[in-house]
Formats: C-alpha cells, sequence, structure tokens
C-alpha cells in the first residue's frame, strides 16, 4: 500500500517535472556565418526534427578556412530548407546540397527563386557540385597547349553525347574546381545539360508569400517577413509546438540599411524566445545618409566632364541594378549627359537585369521594389551598353563584377585599367581585406594579378551609401519588438565587429545576448 503510494507519487513528480522543463529540446548547429561573415548554413533541430536556413558559400575572410568542396552530411538528412535570400554567402551552396542527396522542400519568396532560377540558368554556382562529366579531349589538350583563359564545356547528360566529339570522362564523380586544379584550364556547364536539369529543380522551390503561416512538420511551421535587404530577401519567424505550448525561434537573415532607394524597408518582426542577428555592421554607427547618394553623382558627373573613364566594380545581385538606377537619375537630373556610354560587361549580372527589368515592366504580387522604381519603370540608363568595346572610349562609365575585383570581368580590368591616370574607380560593395579591392580600399599603390603587377595611378572613391546592411541604430529598430528577455544570438560579423555589438546589445538593455557559436548552440 505505502510503496504504491511511494509510486503514484514519484509518477507524478516526475509527469510534472517533465511537463515543465522537457519541451521539446531545440537547438541550432551552424555551419558557416557564425564567428564570421560569410558560409551561412544554420540547422534548426526541435527532437528529431530538422530545418535548414541557408546553405551559402565560403569567401576569404583573412585565416578562416574558406573551404566549400564538403557539405557536413547532417544537413543532407534535413526536413526542409528556407532560404533567406539569392546572395551567394547564403545560397551559393544549394544545388550542391542536392546533387549530394538533400531532398526535402525549399521554401522563399517568390522574388528570391525567380532570381535563384535566372542566376541558375547562368551557369552559377556548379564550381562544387560533383558529377561524372564529359568533356572533348581534343579541346582540352589544345587549351593546355595554349594555356587558354578561356572555359571547357562539360556536359553530364546523354543527350549530349553524340555532339562531343573525342570524348573524355570522369571515371568518378568530380567538381569543375577540381577538374580546373587537375588540367589548370578554365571550365564551364553546358547549357542543354544545365537546363534538363533546372525543369526539374524548379519545383523543389516553393514560393512563400509574406507572413504568410507554413507547416513544415506538425511540431514546426514558419512565417517570413521582409528584411529590406535585397529584393526577395526575408527574416523568419519559426513557431514550435510541444502540447498546449509554443516557442517562437527568429533568424533575421540579412536585413537593409534602411537607405535603399529600390527595396521597400524591412518588417519588424513579433516578439520572439530567441533570435539571431546579422551583425555585418552591427558594431559601428554608420556616419551616412541620403545625400551621399547625390555625392555618388556628382563624383560622376565631375569625372565625365574631364573625359575620364569611370569604373564602378560591382556586386551582380542588385548592387548593380542599384548603381545602374542611380546612373539613371543623374542623368534625368542633368547631372551626366545622355550621350556618355554606360557599360555594363558581366553576363552575371546582365541576366539579372534582365529579369529586374521584366518585374519593373510588369510588377508580380509581392512588391520586389518601391512604389518610384515601378513608376520608373525601368533600371536602365539612356546609351546602356552590355558588348565589350575595342577600346573604351572617353569619357564612359564601366561597371564590372566582382565587386571584390577578385574575379570575372573586374578582375580581368585590373591590368587594363589601374595604371590608366584617367580613370576614376568607385567602390560601391563590401571588400574582402585580401581582395584586390580590399587592397586599394587601404591605398594600395600596386595590385598583382596573373596577368601581372598593375600600378596604381586611377583614383580612388569610396560609397558607403550602397551598403545594404544595418548599423547598430538601425538594428535597434528592428528589435523594438523584443525584451530584455528575449535570448540574443549574434551572427554574420567579423570576430572583432561581433565583440563591440555584445557590449552595445549588452548597453541598450539587451541583457540576454550572446555570440553564436560554431557547432551546437541550444536553446532551452
Ligand atoms: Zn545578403
Ligand atoms: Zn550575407
Ligand atoms: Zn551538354
Amino acid at each position: 500500500m505505502i510503496r504504491n503510494a511511494v509510486c503514484k507519487f514519484l509518477i507524478i513528480v516526475s509527469l510534472i517535472f517533465l511537463n515543465n522543463s522537457l519541451f521539446a529540446q531545440i537547438s541550432v548547429e551552424y555551419f558557416g556565418g557564425a564567428g564570421r561573415v560569410s558560409g551561412s548554413c544554420a540547422l534548426l533541430k526541435v527532437d528529431n526534427n530538422s530545418v535548414i536556413i541557408d546553405c551559402g558559400s565560403f569567401y576569404d575572410e583573412g585565416d578562416l578556412p574558406s573551404d566549400n568542396s564538403v557539405i557536413d552530411k547532417k544537413l543532407i538528412n534535413a526536413d526542409a530548407m528556407v532560404l533567406t535570400h539569392a546572395h551567394n554567402d547564403h545560397s551559393g551552396r544549394v544545388l550542391q546540397l542536392i546533387n549530394d542527396g538533400f531532398n526535402g522542400n525549399i521554401y522563399c519568396t517568390d522574388a528570391t527563386k525567380k532570381i535563384l532560377l535566372e542566376m541558375y540558368d547562368d551557369g552559377w554556382n556548379y564550381d562544387y557540385v560533383k558529377k561524372k562529366y564529359f568533356w572533348s579531349k581534343t579541346k582540352r589538350e589544345k587549351m593546355q597547349l595554349r594555356e587558354s583563359k578561356e572555359n571547357l564545356t562539360l556536359h553530364w547528360h546523354s543527350a549530349c553525347k553524340n555532339a562531343v566529339k573525342n570524348r573524355e570522362e570522369s571515371k568518378t564523380e568530380i567538381s569543375p574546381m577540381q577538374l580546373k586544379d587537375k588540367y589548370g584550364i578554365n571550365f564551364k556547364v553546358c547549357k542543354n545539360c544545365l537546363n534538363k536539369d533546372l525543369e526539374k529543380l524548379q519545383d523543389r522551390f516553393i514560393s512563400v508569400e509574406y507572413k504568410d503561416n507554413i507547416d513544415i512538420t506538425d511540431k514546426i511551421n514558419f512565417s517570413l517577413y521582409n528584411a529590406g535587404h535585397i529584393s526577395g530577401s526575408a527574416s523568419v519567424v519559426f513557431y514550435i509546438y510541444d502540447d498546449n505550448k509554443i516557442k517562437t525561434v527568429a533568424f533575421s537573415g540579412d536585413l537593409g540599411s534602411g537607405y535603399s532607394k529600390v527595396t521597400p524597408d524591412k518588417d519588424i518582426i513579433p516578439r520572439v524566445d530567441y533570435v539571431f542577428v546579422e551583425t555585418t555592421y552591427g558594431g559601428v554607427k554608420k556616419d551616412i545618409s541620403n545625400v551621399d547618394y547625390q555625392k555618388f553623382q556628382e563624383t560622376i558627373s565631375g569625372a565625365v566632364k574631364n573625359n575620364k573613364i569611370v569604373w564602378i566594380p560591382s556586386l551582380s545581385l542588385h548592387r548593380t541594378q542599384k548603381v545602374l538606377f542611380e546612373i539613371k537619375q543623374a542623368q534625368v537630373n542633368g547631372l551626366i549627359p545622355y550621350d556618355v556610354p554606360v557599360y555594363s560587361l558581366s553576363p552575371s549580372s546582365n541576366g539579372i537585369t534582365e529579369r529586374y527589368e521584366k518585374e519593373a515592366n510588369f510588377p508580380s504580387r509581392d512588391r520586389w521594389f518601391k512604389n518610384e522604381v515601378y513608376q520608373t519603370g525601368s533600371f536602365l540608363p539612356e546609351n546602356y551598353i552590355t558588348k565589350k568595346p575595342k577600346e573604351f572610349p572617353v569619357p564612359c562609365i564601366v561597371i564590372s563584377a566582382s565587386g571584390m575585383m577578385d574575379q570575372g570581368v573586374s578582375y580581368g580590368l585590373i591590368n587594363k585599367l589601374l595604371p590608366l591616370e584617367n580613370v576614376e574607380v568607385c567602390l560601391v560593395s563590401y571588400v574582402g581585406p585580401k581582395t584586390p579591392a580590399g587592397k586599394l580600399k587601404k591605398g594600395a599603390k600596386h595590385i598583382r594579378t596573373t596577368y601581372g603587377t598593375a600600378k596604381v595611378a586611377a583614383n580612388v572613391n569610396i560609397f558607403d551609401i550602397f551598403s545594404d546592411h544595418p548599423d547598430i541604430d538601425e538594428l535597434m529598430k528592428w528589435l523594438s519588438n523584443q525584451d530584455s528577455s528575449t535570448k540574443i544570438y549574434l551572427v554574420h560579423g567579423d570576430k572583432d565587429i561581433l565583440d563591440k555589438a555584445l557590449i552595445l546589445y549588452k548597453q541598450k538593455g539587451f541583457e540576454n545576448t550572446k555570440i553564436a557559436v560554431k557547432g551546437i548552440n541550444v536553446l532551452n
């Protein structure tokens, strides 16, 4: 009798204990973007379910490893993925993940889906996708002999087999990057083979409207909020249910600066239990204002009047389009004559610009842009040219990717343009410290490339106004529904910026702030 009573008592005590403390175990494991900026990728785990938030590429950040070749097995088995936006440091490894066997749905806004498919259509993000590729042996040998800088086409669908004479093929699955290391030449993927894959791939991306509520499992659902960073960008709020209780976990994604002329400003998310916040500029107060756009227009205007070549290395996605829009407005304001040619030379940028033009002409249901852009109906200035001239005329404006000048057309132009005194360089993007643009920003007088060393005679200007990230004041606005009990985790920042931000957040009353670690962050 007594033993029975004791047993009953113990059962009741343990039930109370379970009920109070054992809400489903929630953790967030970071694979990239924690303790650094690039490679954003997190795995939200709730008991046996898991959701990936972003799967981005690493880029060079000082001494940090930036190997993109291997994807962690834990990610492949996740139930689903939510993509915050189309920038490479958040989406650059999605194709790799799918190729490695990830089988879940990929949720994102319709704009993000359309932008990504446009990028994939241009052959982006295949560098580390491992397949059994085949190619022309004749061409491969010729290119090696000539030390050609062109690209050799890689195929993988049997439909292309007959088109490639004297075939050579990889015995095991191998990536275009590994092939480059092996043969010392560049490769690109075949359009036909690519299109076959893209047809299938489209259905994997599920378009989600801002603020809709989407179920992933019976325990997890989520809503997207406009992040105001680039077109289609989103913050994610997850709602996790256990019995009658609910916990909320948010991921800011990258947030807007609050100074974009193109993208509507960010939504403020509701109060949540846990939030992971981007910290690109989270530890600093930025001294920028809309007047800086005027300064940009005037700098170009002055250079053009002095018969100079204005060179603007710029990110392909969203930045090139913002720059074009600004040049267009400078033309309308009478600061740049309509007949000065505006060259946009990177195919990767021009594909996205075309997609933006389509949206500006035929607005979709979600708003990619501010009203002013739809009213103008176009991003393109007069005399917009996408073909590279034999010689650049003076004056002219040249836009090229990448913004860091470490690859693409920008890299190829370093030795041609930097040694010229009549060149005005305008840096409008974030630049890694070790990249050519990073060195230029620090005042380097020589830049070394594989084409030789360029002596810098060009004049260099820096414009922060184009940044699409918030400073500490803008972040505090975004966090205005949170309170001192909200648990805040800082991500997506350089180490010293993260340290500075942590102090600032605590000063502002967010006592429960931490820097998220790479690896597992247990939330409850
Ligand atoms: Zn971004
Ligand atoms: Zn980012
Ligand atoms: Zn092919």
